[in-house]
């Protein structure tokens, strides 16, 4: 299949995504975008991850190009409150040291002295942690903080409507229509030659990218991609969002998104330059969406808000690129927003296409297509293991919806099984290397999953270590007690002096006000 001409249908995020990096990445490719203009865009989506940056990267963009055009403001981590338990909180601070001997030390020195595993393991393991703490913002051009890369290790909130605006003017060289797909057209080997629109009539391509979000108009009605939900891993399927004024910008601008958990599901605060963006996502299965609304109103401390009802389609089609047809977006999958993941699956398909485009000088197989797939489903599927794990490895029980999380659901179908079968071994470590390595993406190792675990009150097994963790398990400190007093008040002395430096670092609104809206 030679391709010269794609054609993007649907003009949302993922669809002006789409739109810019084959324009960017492919000059020879000529490209075009379709778009309706009667059925609207999901319109939430606010908080990504540190790979966006090389999204970002393809396109050539810096942050004072388009941030300020988008109330964007940079995000370090997560931070889960009433997720372990209520009244708990943990932090999950982006990048992060993962040397593979400093596992085992923490677990030495946190035995010893008893150290609460969360907060510790986080001091240990990445400095990142501390400009959550205490929301100030740096690009560390002085190498104040050991491992932290600012445009690796940080990412972005933003509103992703002003992203698909701000995608569309960079555009310039992608032809683009107002239509309502309503049909099709196909040869004898079911590969489409045109889609068709109401008002314009055929759209004729090579390659049609189908970004018409939950309707999954191309993938799933044309060319008949199975629909695979994810019920059986995750519960929410509905949600209610809106935007709120600060109150105190100073306070409430934080360099973090807060995702809360309550009565039945969880609420995400997403700091905004010009106001928090603020959602309810829920089980219909635990609670009614009225009910639901009050609980959320009741949350968020007013009635007088706007509220947007979404119905969520938790899952992924059997195969994302059929024939001449690739869905990105969601179109293709999506995993609740609960570690931001959608956009970073976007981005990374994205990728992956254009790779596959670039490296095969846009004559592609089947084989091609075959191996995106199976990336392509891993990636996405990694995603959801992941987010499972959230409601997993909590203790929550106070709630018909929490007990349902920690007591009763089995997570038997974690990582395709292979969590049970391999990872559980009888002296309290609940993964390993193995299951880690589920988390890796594109770029390599990301160590989300251990901020996870460690703030659910797991001890974190050294990554590659295992056995040497093991055997210290079964038979004790592989350290006297002199060394481990020794890595104690050098660990102490180290964060104590780092959190005084960190202390003298703008606050992330002021931040903000000197480097983006100046
Ligand atoms: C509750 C919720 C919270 C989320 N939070 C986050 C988050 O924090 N971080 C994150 O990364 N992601 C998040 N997401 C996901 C994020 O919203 C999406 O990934 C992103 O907005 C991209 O959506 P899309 O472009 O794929 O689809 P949509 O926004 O739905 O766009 C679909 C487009 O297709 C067009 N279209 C549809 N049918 C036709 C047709 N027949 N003819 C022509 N055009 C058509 C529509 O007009 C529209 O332009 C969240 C999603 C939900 C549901």
């Amino acid at each position: 299949m030679n391709i010269r001409k794609i054609l993007v249908v649907g003009g949302g995020t993922s669809g002006w995504m789409a739109a810019a990096s084959i324009f960017k990445a492919l000059p020879n490719v000529e490209v075009s975008l379709v778009e309706s203009k009667s059925i609207p865009t999901i319109g939430v989506g606010e908080s990504t991850l540190g790979q966006f940056n090389i999204f970002l990267d393809m396109l050539g963009l810096k942050d004072e190009d388009w941030m300020a055009e988008c109330n964007a403001t940079y995000k370090n981590g997560i931070r889960f409150n009433n997720f372990n338990d209520l009244g708990s909180s943990y932090d999950y601070p982006f990048g992060g040291r993962d040397r593979i001997d400093i596992k085992n030390k923490w677990a030495a020195v946190r035995d010893c002295y008893n150290l609460p595993i969360n907060e510790s393991y986080n001091e240990w393991h990445n400095d990142n942690s501390l400009l959550m703490k205490y929301n100030r913002c740096t690009k560390n051009t002085d190498g104040l903080l050991d491992a932290f890369d600012f445009r690796y290790d940080t990412s972005y909130h933003f509103d992703s409507k002003l992203l698909a605006e701000y995608l569309k003017k960079f555009c310039t060289g992608v032809e683009h229509h107002y239509d309502n797909i309503v049909s099709v057209n196909k040869d004898e080997n079911g590969y489409l030659t045109s889609v068709v629109g109401e008002v314009h009539g055929d759209y004729t391509a090579d390659l049609f990218i189908d970004c018409t979000g939950f309707q999954s108009r191309l993938l799933e009605k044309e060319m008949g991609s199975e629909f695979l939900s994810y019920k059986p891993w995750l519960d929410n399927d509905r949600a209610l969002a809106t935007h709120v004024p600060y109150k105190d910008k100073s306070k409430e601008l934080v360099n973090f998104t807060r995702c809360t958990g309550i009565d039945s599901g969880w609420v995400w605060t997403v700091p905004l330059w010009n106001s928090l963006g603020t959602g309810y996502c829920y089980s219909s299965d635990f609670v009614d969406d009225d009910t639901a609304e009050i609980q959320f109103k009741k949350h968020l401390g007013t009635d007088d808000v706007d509220i947007k009802k979404i119905n969520i389609r938790h899952g992924i089609h059997k195969e994302g690129w059929v024939k001449n047809v690739v869905a990105i977006g969601l179109s293709y999958a999506f995993v609740e927003p609960l570690e931001s993941s959608s956009l970073a699956s976007t981005h990374e398909c994205l990728l992956r296409l254009v790779r596959t485009l670039k490296d095969r000088d846009c004559c592609v197989n089947r084989f091609d297509a075959d191996l995106y797939n199976i990336t392509s489903a891993n990636d996405i599927d990694s995603w959801r293991d992941f987010v499972a794990i959230h409601y997993a490895a909590s203790s929550r029980d106070d709630t018909r919806y929490w007990r349902h999380q920690t007591q009763e659901k089995s997570y038997i179908n974690l990582g395709r099984g292979k969590f049970i079968k391999h990872n559980v071994i009888n002296d309290g470590i609940t993964f390993d290397d193995k299951y880690q390595g589920l988390s890796q993406n594109l770029y390599g190792y990301s160590g989300g999953w251990t901020y996870v675990m460690a703030g659910n009150g797991y001890k974190i097994p050294a990554h590659k270590r295992q056995q040497e963790y093991n055997a210290y398990q079964s038979y004790g400190l592989p350290y006297s007690s002199d060394e481990v007093e020794h890595l104690y008040l050098q660990w102490r002395t180290r964060i104590k002096k780092l959190t005084s430096e960190i202390q003298k670092l703008p606050s992330h609104d002021i931040f903000l006000s000197q480097h983006i809206y100046t």
